[in-house]
């Protein structure tokens, strides 16, 4: 089985969230990278091209690459240096057909925060908040949202290495709500995923306002954040 969505049409959609996403402040300075996925076996997607600014992709900022992160089709472009990330997340979970990581001021704030020193990852809980119901198969407020956070690399291999580790047992094929949606690099930015493009551009949506909302109640007086 191959195709998830024609190229043309994945390129044009990227284009346009990438002017959002720079426009609301999480993608800016070159930072981010977006795929979709354009074909299961083999697995390949469609990945930004590294270094550009996200409020101005053009057509030919696209490069194909195979499920090693290995630009495919010829066009001796260079893909995103997070390209293996992208990979890794398409290949663990069947069912994903577009990824999308974003550099946002909360989401590097908030993951900073909640890595104890040292340490290579930690979970950030978020809970009872209206706005979980907009990630996949959550239907009530009454719950808790796992986010890992990930000490940051630019080792993209060990970084990965790390992802298959924490995501060993998770079982992302059974019915209902998935066991993650996203994850944080610490100090860094978010990686969330959908079925298609929109589901993964609202979870990136749903997790910035969460994020949000979560360092900003920490500034309340009283909170004791
Ligand atoms: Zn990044």
């Amino acid at each position: 089985m191959t195709a998830a969505a024609p190229p043309a049409d994945a390129i044009e959609s990227l284009r346009t969230i990438g002017r959002e996403f720079h426009g609301r402040g999480w993608s800016l300075g070159t930072s981010s990278n977006y795929s979709v996925v354009v074909s299961r076996e083999p697995l390949e997607l469609l990945v930004t091209v590294s270094g550009k600014d996200k409020s101005a992709l053009g057509r030919d900022d696209f490069v194909r690459v195979d499920a090693g992160g290995e630009v495919c089709d010829g066009s001796g472009r260079r893909s995103s240096a997070e390209t293996l990330l992208h990979c890794t997340i398409a290949e663990l979970i069947p069912s994903v057909g577009a990824v999308l990581h974003t550099h946002s001021p909360w989401g590097t704030i908030l993951s900073g925060a909640e890595l104890p020193a040292g340490s290579p990852a930690g979970d950030l809980r978020v809970a009872g908040y209206e706005m979980l119901k907009g990630l996949e198969g959550i239907t009530t407020h009454d719950t808790e949202e796992l986010v890992p956070i990930f000490a940051n690399t630019q080792d993209m291999p060990e970084l990965a290495e790390r992802i298959h580790r924490r995501f060993a047992g998770l079982d992302f094929a059974a019915a209902g709500r998935p066991p993650l949606h996203g994850f944080l690099i610490a100090r860094h930015g978010l990686y969330t995923w959908g079925r298609d493009l929109a589901a993964a551009r609202r979870h990136v949506e749903i997790f910035e306002f969460l994020f949000e909302c979560v360092v900003r109640s920490r500034m309340l007086p009283g909170s004791g954040g």
